[in-house]
């Protein structure tokens, strides 16, 4: 893209960025409608009621099958942008920012892992409250995450004219997701004049998530708010439009961070789960020995259904979870993630040790080869979460869908190794070297492969 094309993207970026109050306005009553409205209508009863006849299977239809995988796949072409500019939870935590109580912020709320957990739990806590499945659930999840959002403003919050969104940042599930992967996207916002060798941290900068920006390095913190985009200076950021998957391609430049990989390695098998536990016979066997066991110990109280905020409790459904559920859920999805990324692990070590010759840290070297497998890692997550769209495709086209996603599946897999097979092309390894780090990857990506399979085929799961 020319200079000129750049410069003309970012004003109307700009203008459109200009407007967020307005669509943040429109998200906000957007998802009151979808959450609250429904809820005054029937609940799904019967086989023969579909998105089309029922407003509450309309409404988890538009979250979980347009809403959730869009978000995800907007990071592709324009990074966090929806962060920035739509979303009504980072919105409404800025404004609420605006009267905070100017708390300093702990160590363990800055710490990188925090958002990966943050991730974990809400996903783990999603599945017990079956919220793809009760609407009613869903809204009790979107309540408590708001109010978790709102507090954080008015808590970190400070009194200056910049809206602060130290939730976006650090603690936001969702954004911890749309960070590792905005790595991919097309769109950049870069210093014009960079300066420095690390990736700054400052809390009372122009940028609402403490970028220090002459010194911006990475986009997973970048919300695409545009204000510091100054097309007409000299000086100041600019955006920048780049090839998919660029940033992972050089990330020794744009501040590879340790806790983010094992984000990328944790997320597939967490996200595999969450879709797959309910048909599972493995799952099945858990809670059963679970069962036992608490039996044999008398520990009585997993037995006894838990209250209706944390684990799904509905008439309307005859759904009733026990402690038992969540404990076995939440140990299925851990086992799985775990599982998953010590094979992604061991593969980034085995990489790491054929990268031998450069002067860096071994841990540089398993960080580098670990984010070579960010794109199928991606897959993986938008097939688990996503698994509405799929379900209501199947529903649709009877099984049609399946080779739609081997195809889906097929272009990650190439896209990944193609980038993969560049990455290393750039490390100037000897020809045998080269070969052996490719089989690394493949492997690595294969093990995706499969967990990925898991999700389209959960029938066949052992
Ligand atoms: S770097 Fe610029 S565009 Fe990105 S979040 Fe900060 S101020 Fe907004």
């Amino acid at each position: 893209m020319t200079y000129a094309s750049e410069k003309s993207l970012s004003l109307r970026l700009r203008q459109f960025a200009h407007y967020s109050l307005y669509w943040q306005l429109l998200m906000l009553v957007a998802l009151a409608a979808l959450l609250v409205i429904p809820l005054f209508f029937q609940a799904p009863k019967y086989i023969w009621q579909t998105p089309w006849n029922n407003a509450q299977l309309f409404s988890e239809w538009v979250l979980w099958a347009l809403w959730y995988p869009g978000t995800l796949l907007s990071v592709l072409l324009v990074g966090r942008l929806w962060c920035g500019v739509l979303c009504p939870l980072g919105a409404m935590s800025e404004w609420a920012s605006h009267i905070g109580m100017r708390v300093r912020l702990p160590q363990w709320v800055k710490h990188p892992a925090t958002t990966a957990l943050s991730f974990v739990w809400v996903t783990i806590w999603a599945q017990t409250l079956d919220v793809r499945d009760d609407l009613h659930s869903a809204a009790i999840l979107f309540a408590i995450i708001f109010v978790l959002a709102i507090g954080c403003g008015l808590l970190f919050g400070s009194h200056n004219s910049q809206g602060r969104r130290v939730w976006c940042r650090h603690l936001c599930p969702i954004g911890s997701v749309l960070g590792v992967f905005s790595r991919l996207g097309k769109l950049n916002v870069m210093a014009k004049q960079p300066h420095g060798d690390t990736e700054g941290y400052r809390i009372d900068g122009l940028c609402p998530t403490g970028i220090e920006l002459r010194t911006k390095q990475s986009s997973r913190h970048c919300i695409k708010c545009m204000r510091c985009v100054t097309p007409q200076k000299r000086g100041g950021m600019a955006i920048e439009v780049r090839p998919i998957g660029d940033e992972i391609q050089h990330i020794e430049q744009h501040a590879p961070c340790f806790s983010e990989l094992w984000f990328i390695w944790l997320a597939p098998g967490l996200a595999v789960a969450g879709f797959v536990w309910s048909s599972s016979p493995i799952y099945v066997s858990l809670r059963q020995w679970l069962g036992h066991f608490a039996l044999s110990h008398q520990w009585y109280t997993w037995l006894q259904p838990g209250p209706n905020w944390l684990m799904e409790q509905s008439s309307a459904l005859n759904q009733h979870y026990l402690w038992l559920d969540m404990i076995s859920i939440g140990i299925f999805m851990l086992l799985c993630a775990l599982i998953l990324a010590g094979l992604l692990a061991l593969g980034a070590m085995a990489g790491a040790r054929l990268l031998g010759h450069r002067h860096l840290l071994m841990s540089q070297r398993i960080s580098e080869f670990g984010y070579q497998f960010a794109p199928m890692a991606m897959l993986c997550i938008l097939l688990g979460l996503g698994s509405t769209l799929f379900a209501s495709l199947k529903s649709e086209l009877g099984g049609g869908e399946r080779p739609l996603l081997l195809v889906l599946v097929g272009a990650a897999l190439a896209f990944n190794l193609l980038h993969g097979q560049r990455w290393l092309r750039q490390q100037n390894l000897s020809p045998l070297r080269a070969i052996a780090a490719f089989s690394v990857l493949l492997s690595g990506c294969l093990c995706l492969v499969l967990a990925t399979g898991w999700s389209i085929f959960p029938a066949l799961s052992i």
